[in-house]
């Protein structure tokens, strides 16, 4: 069966892909410079045999494996490639060479993970009808997001693919685990900067200034409403304001404050809606105690929204590989994802690979400098997607 064999390979080449996200993890480049990434990817997928590849968004490539019928569909599977400017603090034989960056999202376990799926899939390519399209992105950390610039440089094209599934790693679930979410799944994000400007002067005349850190105080405020009295309950929305910056001291007035924020939803509409009656409310109050508005949104990456069907039988594939007791359910999670992109153009599964490992510590989340993963994983890393896309094949 072709199941039990793409296990016996997963776990064959388990030490090469554990090797490789050593190799990957030891060496991690901030978004869109994955040169040296790039280049390694590339080396592997040849080293394998695969050789139509194609170099896209300059460190990014696509890559095809061509089953029996390559014509009759093609399976997209994605993997990221970018790290974090985060200075790390595991102690590990792995730990990264290039200081004040490091895989903090995990995003050399995807790499690795597609890498090992690659082999495996390139093994069997005799035993399933259609074709695979590995995609090796840049820059999912960072606005406008790789995936982005993928689209633009036609990697869903030529040929188009009728699915695309990308994997995260997350430390909440358990190595061994995996977890889905059919529809709606992660937010859109948006970045606010704005800046009030007032007047400033001495703490003690208020008579002769106009003061930005109370009017911007008042918008704060006001612009939560935005979530309370605006937003419709039933579609998830976060407003957060992170950054508030007025350099006065006790007694000086500062001529500005300076705000920086996030904006989250679920639903493209009201996203749009959103950024209107947020300029409208801060311009109201601003305006209205005399002060000046510049408020710049910063559009990030759109909502994420798992194809119902597609995610339905990605579970199934995943309960006969794992075991139904390992293929659990998500809840909706507010952070932000590329991939959505891909999941806008056409139908797409993400799904998460449980990472953690409380009794040896790993259990930091994504984004700290103590993040880790459990390596044990890679093995469902690398042979559940491969399991995943010839399923999905055959099902179409
Ligand atoms: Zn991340
Ligand atoms: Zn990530």
């Amino acid at each position: 069966m072709l199941k039990d064999k793409i296990k016996s390979l997963a776990q064959a080449y388990k030490k090469e892909v554990i090797a490789n996200r050593r190799h990957l993890h030891a060496n991690p480049e901030l978004s869109f410079k994955e040169f040296k990434t790039a280049e390694f990817v590339e080396g592997k997928l040849r080293e394998i045999g695969i050789s139509e590849i194609e170099k896209k968004a300059t460190t990014g490539w696509s890559a095809l494996i061509k089953g029996k019928n390559p014509e009759k569909k093609v399976v997209a599977l994605r993997a990221d490639m970018d790290a974090l400017p985060i200075i790390e603090a595991n102690d590990v034989p792995y730990k990264s060479q290039n200081p004040g960056v490091m895989h903090a999202c995990g995003h050399d376990a995807h790499t690795a993970s597609l890498l090992g799926a690659a082999k495996i899939l390139n093994e069997v390519k005799d035993q399933f009808e259609g074709t695979i399209k590995l995609i090796f992105q840049p820059g999912e950390e960072l606005v406008p997001g790789g995936a982005s610039l993928m689209i633009k440089d036609k990697v869903l094209e030529n040929p188009r693919p009728n699915a695309i599934l990308g994997q995260h790693v997350m430390p909440m679930i358990p190595a061994g685990k995996v977890g889905f979410r059919p529809g709606l799944y992660m937010a859109s994000t948006d970045e606010l900067y704005i800046t009030v400007t007032g007047k400033g002067g001495h703490g003690a005349m208020p008579e002769t200034f106009i003061d930005p850190v109370l009017i911007a105080s008042h918008m704060i405020v006001a612009l939560q409403q935005i979530v309370s009295r605006v937003a419709n309950p039933k579609i998830p929305s976060v407003l957060s304001f992170g950054r508030v910056e007025a350099l006065g001291a006790t007694n000086v007035i500062p001529n500005e404050v300076k705000i920086q924020g996030t904006f989250r939803t679920l639903d493209e509409a009201w996203r749009a809606k959103a950024h209107e009656k947020m300029l409208q409310i801060a311009q109201g109050i601003v305006e209205g105690m005399g002060g000046r508005l510049d408020f710049e949104i910063r559009k990030g990456y759109p909502f994420l929204k798992n194809e119902p069907e597609l995610t339905a039988r990605s579970m199934e594939a995943a309960r006969e590989y794992l075991g139904e007791e390992n293929v659990l359910d998500l809840d909706i999670w507010m952070a932000a994802e590329d991939f959505a992109f891909f999941s806008q153009e056409i139908d797409g599964c993400f799904y998460r690979l449980g990472t953690r490992n409380e009794a040896r510590g790993i259990v930091s989340g994504v984004h700290t400098p103590t993040f880790d993963i459990e390596e044990d994983a890679l093995e469902i890393g690398a042979g559940l997607m491969a399991w995943l896309a010839v399923s999905e094949l055959a099902k179409g």
